[in-house]
This record gives structure tokens, C-alpha cells and sequence, in this order.
């Protein structure tokens, strides 16, 4: 987003409020998705050469655990603190810094809790909800019965030779 600095006199508090399209600002990578665009809500004021911009930024977000690969939907809020210094500068460029913000409190890489169990390596059963068949022993039955069942629907699909 750009300011209009240029009438922004010492002293002077400007309010801002933008939204900004989450796609074009790039947040969206991997498994990271925006489901509302980026809100912001903010002032600026001006004490000499230095700019001050403090803001709220609040977004509804999805994220999916890197460990157990569920999709978690949260509220983003985040306030900012931000400092820039200027000159002439009639414009302020914000909008490489506000994606900063955002990629530093909500990073693609994501876990849905600090103790979250993730998935059985072999039965691909999310151990958060509870232990697994083969927890603990060995891996005797594969993917339970699926393989022969499917051994089975294909016999019954072949015709038998006469
Ligand atoms: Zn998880
Ligand atoms: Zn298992």
C-alpha cells in the first residue's frame, strides 16, 4: 500500500485502514492459505525524519499441520510496530514490510500443537485421536484387508474361462 506522506505534517497522527488482496501480497505458499483478504487497520504520525506506523492486521487463515497434515482454520491478528525514515518522500511504500509481519507470525511451516502425535508411518492413522492397531508392534497387516479385497472384486470382474 502507498501513503500520501506529503501533507502529513510533524506531529500529526494519520489514520489508515486498507485491504489488501492476500494473493497479491504473496502470503499464500505451500500448504498456507488466506480465506479473506488481509485487513489492516493503523495510524501513522510523523516526528521529524521518522515515520511511525502502528497497525492490526486480521485475516481468517488455514494451515495444515506439517505433522499430522490437518487443516487447521484460525483467526490471524497481529499488531505491528514499524519505523521508517524519511525525507522529501511524498509516498510510503508499505507493503513489503507488512508482508514481513505476517510471514514472520504465521509461517508455512506449521504445527497444529507443540505435542501434536502426527500419523502412524505405517497405518497413516492420526495418533491425536488415539493409539493405532499396530502401535507398538510390528507392521504384520499392512493396509488391513484392503489389498485382498481388492485381490477379490478383481476376480469377481474377470470371467472364468470356459
Ligand atoms: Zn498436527
Ligand atoms: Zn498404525
Amino acid at each position: 500500500m502507498r501513503i500520501d506522506i506529503s501533507k502529513l505534517r510533524d506531529g500529526e497522527i494519520l489514520s489508515v485502514s486498507h485491504e489488501y488482496d492476500s494473493k497479491a501480497l504473496s502470503l499464500e505458499q505451500c500448504d498456507l492459505r488466506y480465506l479473506t483478504p488481509l485487513k489492516l487497520e493503523g495510524t501513522l504520525g510523523r516526528v521529524g525524519d521518522s515515520l511511525f506506523f502502528k497497525g492490526n492486521l486480521t485475516a481468517r487463515i488455514e494451515n495444515i499441520c506439517t505433522r499430522c497434515l490437518k487443516a487447521i482454520q484460525k483467526s490471524a491478528d497481529e499488531s505491528f510496530d514499524l519505523y521508517f525514515p524519511v525525507k522529501d518522500e511524498e509516498f510510503l511504500e508499505t507493503t513489503d514490510e507488512i508482508r514481513e509481519v505476517m510471514l514472520l507470525a504465521y509461517p508455512v511451516k506449521f504445527l497444529c500443537s507443540e505435542n501434536c502425535r502426527g500419523l502412524c508411518p505405517h497405518c497413516g492413522k492420526n495418533l491425536n485421536e488415539g493409539p493405532c492397531q499396530c502401535a507398538g508392534g510390528e507392521d504384520k497387516e499392512g493396509f488391513p484387508g484392503s489389498f485382498d479385497k481388492l485381490k477379490q472384486w478383481h476376480k469377481k470382474q474377470q470371467p472364468e474361462d470356459k
